[in-house]
C-alpha cells in the first residue's frame, strides 16, 4: 500500500493531526508510539515540503546552542519548558539511529550532508513504524466540539477524535501550502492572536535608494546590523530590490514598519583612528583609494557618491581633511541609517512572527487552556526562532510536549 495513503479516512481515531510538516510528523510518531491510534493529514499534495526546501536543500535540522534568547515571543519563557524536554541531542539521536550523515557548518548549525530527503525520509519511516495513518489531499471543511472530543468534516468524510491537534504552521511561502487554517481554528475556540507579520525576510528599499545601490546588485559584505534592541554580526547581501543575506534576514524578524535599521559598513576596523594614522603615514593618498583598502572598488564609489558627492571628499587627499571631517567619514560608514520600504513579504519569508498567543496554551503540554483536547504546535504559535536550525528546533520539541501528553 502506498505511503501516503490514498483512501478514505477512518471514523474514528484517538489523535488526528492536522499539518504533515516538520511538527505534524513528530506529533503524530510521539502520539504513536504510546499507542494512540493516529491520522496526519495534510492538505497539500506531498507532506514536509518545506522541510525539503529547507537550509538550501541540506536542512538546518537543529541547533545545538538552543536556548530560549534564540526565540521571539510575546512570552520569552513559553518555550523553555519543552525546549528543555526534547534537546538537540534528542534528535541527533534519532538522526544517528537513522545513519544519516550530517556536518555542524557553524554556530552549532547541523546540515544533512547529502540532501534535506533524508529528515523527510526518517520521519516518514517513523510514522509507518508507529502505524500513524497519514492522508495527503485532504482539508478540513468543520470542526465541532463535543461534550468529549471533536468531530471533523472533511473532504474525504467524517470523523471523531478524542484530541485534535493543530500543526499548520504558518503563512510563509502559500506556494508550499501555507495557509491561515490554525490561525482561524484559534478564532473558532476564541483564543487570542499576537498580529502577525513575515520575518527572516529580505527587505524592499525605496525607489531612489534602490536606484543608489543598484550597482552593487549581487556582492555581499561583512556587516554588523542593529534594529529595535537586537544586533547580529553576518554577510549583507545586496539584490535588485533592497537587501538579504543572513544578516538581514536576522534582523527582520525584529523590525516594525517604520523602524530604522543600523548598519555598521566596516565592524571590523575603527575608521576614524585609521583615516588619523593614514594621513601621517601617507598624507597625499585620495580619500576614495584609501577606502579601498577595507571594502570593494564599487561599494566605496556607491556610498561615497551616496553621502559625499557634493562635497568633494572622496577625491580628496587625506592632508585636506581635518579631524572633524574624518569623524564625519567614519560616522557614515560605521553607522548608515535607513528605512527599509517594506519585506519581500509572505512569499519569500522563512517564517512567520506572532500567532496564537501562548497565553491561551500550556506549556506543559500544548494544550489549549479554554479548549481541552485542542493543541497547538510549531510555528502556529507565538514562538519564532532565529536563523540557524530554531525553528525545526521548536518544531520538533512543541511536538513532542504535545505527542507524549495526548
Ligand atoms: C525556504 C525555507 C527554508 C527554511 N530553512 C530552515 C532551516 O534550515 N532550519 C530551520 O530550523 N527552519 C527553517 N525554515 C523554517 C521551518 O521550515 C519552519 O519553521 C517549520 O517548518 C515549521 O514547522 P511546522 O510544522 O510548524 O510548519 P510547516 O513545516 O510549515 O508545516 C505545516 C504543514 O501544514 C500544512 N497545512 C497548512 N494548512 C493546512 C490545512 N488547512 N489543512 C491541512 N494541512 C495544512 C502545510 O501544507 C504544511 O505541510 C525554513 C523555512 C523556509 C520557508
Amino acid at each position: 500500500m502506498p505511503y501516503p495513503a490514498h483512501n478514505a479516512i477512518p471514523e474514528k481515531v484517538d489523535v488526528l493531526v492536522i499539518g504533515a510538516g516538520a511538527a505534524g510528523l513528530m506529533c503524530a510518531i510521539t502520539a504513536g508510539q504510546r499507542g494512540r491510534s493516529v491520522l496526519l493529514i495534510e492538505h497539500a499534495n506531498k507532506v514536509g515540503k518545506k522541510i525539503l526546501m529547507s537550509g538550501g536543500g541540506r536542512c538546518n535540522f537543529i541547533n545545538i546552542y538552543a536556548e530560549a534568547g534564540n526565540y521571539l515571543s510575546q512570552n520569552p519563557h513559553f518555550c523553555k519548558s519543552a525546549l528543555s524536554r526534547y534537546t538537540s541531542q534528542d534528535f541527533i539521536n534519532l538522526v544517528e539511529k537513522h545513519h544519516i550523515a550530517f556536518h555542524e557548518k557553524k554556530s552549532g548549525q547541523l546540515f544533512c550532508d547529502n540532501k534535506a530527503k533524508d529528515i523527510l525520509d526518517m520521519l516518514l519511516n517513523e510514522c509507518k513504524q508507529s502505524s500513524v495513518s497519514l492522508r495527503t489531499h485532504c482539508s478540513i471543511e468543520n470542526i465541532e466540539a463535543l461534550e468529549s472530543g471533536f468531530k471533523i468534516l472533511s473532504n474525504l468524510g467524517e470523523l471523531q477524535c478524542q484530541s485534535l491537534v493543530i500543526a499548520t504552521g504558518g503563512l510563509s511561502i502559500p506556494k508550499m501550502g501555507a495557509s491561515a487554517f490554525g490561525y482561524e481554528v484559534a478564532k473558532q475556540f476564541g483564543l487570542n492572536l499576537v498580529p502577525m507579520q513575515a520575518a527572516l525576510v529580505p527587505f524592499t528599499l525605496g525607489e531612489i535608494l534602490r536606484e543608489q545601490l543598484s550597482s552593487l546588485s549581487g556582492s555581499s559584505l561583512p556587516v554588523s546590523v542593529s534594529c529595535n534592541g537586537a544586533s547580529f554580526n553576518e554577510d549583507m547581501l545586496f539584490t535588485h530590490r533592497g537587501l538579504s543575506g543572513p544578516e538581514i534576514l536576522q534582523i527582520s524578524s525584529y523590525w516594525n514598519p517604520g523602524s530604522e535599521v543600523h548598519i555598521n559598513l566596516l565592524p571590523q576596523i575603527d575608521l576614524f583612528k585609521e583615516l588619523k594614522v593614514k594621513q601621517n603615514k601617507r598624507p597625499k593618498a585620495v580619500l576614495k583609494t584609501v577606502l579601498t583598502e577595507y571594502m570593494s572598488k564599487n561599494t566605496t564609489q556607491v556610498f561615497l557618491d551616496l553621502w559625499f558627492s557634493e562635497s568633494g571628499y572622496p577625491n580628496q587627499s587625506l592632508n585636506q581633511f581635518t579631524h572633524q571631517q574624518f569623524q564625519e567619514v567614519a560616522d557614515h560608514f560605521h553607522h548608515w541609517v535607513f528605512k527599509p520600504s517594506g519585506t519581500k513579504g509572505y512569499r519569500t519569508a522563512e517564517v512567520t512572527l506572532g500567532g496564537v498567543s501562548t497565553d491561551e496554551i500550556s506549556s506543559k503540554t500544548m494544550q489549549a487552556k479554554k479548549q481541552p483536547g485542542l493543541y497547538f504546535i510549531g510555528e502556529v504559535l507565538d514562538v519564532t526562532g532565529q536563523l540557524g536550525g530554531f525553528n525545526f528546533q521548536w518544531a520538533w520539541a512543541s511536538a513532542v510536549a504535545a505527542g507524549n501528553y495526548i
